[in-house]
């Protein structure tokens, strides 16, 4: 008579047990992939463009006529695709401490390379210079500055095809190598061990062709969105926000008016050194 009621009880009590269980385990899960897409999105290298429709950079045009591998593409923008993180470059450190990378788009360009390389000399820091074809081959006198000062290449490809994913596998081989045989002409047997796609157009096949060539896609995790002229004030505040422990900056020193770009780095280098981070290249 005494036992059915706790038997009675214990069944209810594990039933509240399980239900409790149960959601705690969905909220677990829930959890788990909140949290899991936030470490992926500040991981360095694991989110290169979070921003649909191109926030790698509003490439404003080369100094001399279209390519002729840039073919016209009216079909609409989609958002740009994660680069896997199995081929994608990571910092290039991993011992304690805060690592920082900066990368800078969209040139070689004329004045703006030139007063970023200054700055860059002036606090002896390394970056990588992911080069448009078109702009190493009008100024392969830039791409030997850069290479002279100890950075290191990445192809952007040849006509800044932010479509590039989209196109078949001989145009997407065709950008890439195009570019590097601008780069190389400017600047033989030097490495270029970085693609970045423009607009953030990264697929599987840009990912592996890259790969077929020699380079590594290299992403960010901090967008400055200094192409859109935020102001020195803000495009800091961004860093701030964005830059943990170690992360790849996104700059440009081309493809348009980038005077914004080099006020920011005047002030960005000293501040991250002042705030303990060191500098290294992707690797
Ligand atoms: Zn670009």
């Amino acid at each position: 008579m005494f036992s059915l009621p706790v038997r009675s009880m214990s069944f209810q009590a594990a039933v509240a047990v399980l239900a409790v269980f149960l959601c705690g385990f969905l909220v677990w899960t829930a959890a788990g992939d909140t949290v899991t897409s936030k470490a992926a999105a500040a991981t360095p290298g694991t989110t290169p463009d979070a921003t649909p429709g191109g926030g790698e950079g509003q490439y404003e045009g080369s100094t001399s006529p279209p390519p002729p591998l840039a073919s016209a593409s009216g079909s609409p923008s989609a958002p740009p695709t994660k680069v896997s993180s199995a081929v994608q470059a990571k910092p290039g450190r991993t011992e304690p401490g805060k690592w920082v990378s900066l990368t800078f788009d969209d040139g070689p360009w004329n004045t703006y390379t030139d007063e970023i390389l200054a700055i860059l000399k002036q606090y002896n820091v390394k970056a990588v210079f992911c080069m448009v074809g078109n702009q190493a081959r009008d100024l392969p006198s830039e791409v030997q500055k850069v290479v002279a000062d100890g950075h290191t290449l990445c192809n952007h490809t040849m006509s800044h095809d932010e479509q590039l994913s989209k196109k078949s596998p001989d145009e997407i081989r065709g950008q890439m190598q195009h570019a590097l045989d601008a780069i190389g002409k400017a600047s033989p047997g030097t490495p270029v061990p970085f693609y970045r796609a423009p607009g953030g157009g990264w697929s599987p096949l840009v990912q592996e062709t890259a790969a077929s060539l020699g380079m590594r896609s290299l992403g960010w995790s901090v967008d400055t969105e200094d192409w859109k002229k935020p102001g020195v004030d803000k495009a800091m505040a961004t860093v701030s926000k964005q830059l943990g422990n170690s992360g790849i900056i996104l700059m440009h020193d081309g493809g348009g008016d980038r005077k914004m770009s080099v006020e920011l780095l005047k002030k960005l280098v000293p501040q991250l050194i002042a705030e303990g981070y060191q500098f290294t290249i992707p690797a």
